[in-house]
């Protein structure tokens, strides 16, 4: 398992979750490439330990395991995980579609 950043960091994004991961397996973060373009942060699956610690931080509850990603978000875990295996553009490509789709 994973977890997943979903809909709300949008707009959001005051990188908490990024201080915190005792991983740091959250990006971008503050001062990385495409730190203030980013429409989001994504979390690596591949290298999240599944602490919880960026649920406590998050002020917006955008920060949830996998399993409890409501179905509206659902999209959301196949983002995060294309942010990484794809890459920068191809991970906000998929919120921007996300974005028209829902309107
Ligand atoms: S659950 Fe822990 S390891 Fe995974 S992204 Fe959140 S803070 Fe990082
Ligand atoms: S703490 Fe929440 S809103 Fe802030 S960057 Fe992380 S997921 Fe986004």
């Amino acid at each position: 398992m994973a977890y997943v950043i979903t809909e709300p960091c949008i707009g959001t994004k005051d990188t908490s979750c990024a201080d915190v991961c005792p991983v740091d397996c959250i990006h971008p973060a503050p001062g990385e490439e495409n730190a203030d373009t980013a429409t989001m942060l994504y979390i690596d699956p591949s290298e999240c330990i599944d602490c919880d610690a960026c649920v406590e931080a998050c002020p917006v509850d955008a920060t949830m395991a996998e399993d409890d990603v409501p179905a509206q978000w659902e999209v959301f875990k196949e983002i995060n995980r294309a942010y990484y295996e794809q890459g920068h553009e191809a991970g906000e490509g998929m919120v921007k579609q996300y974005l028209e789709s829902r309107g």
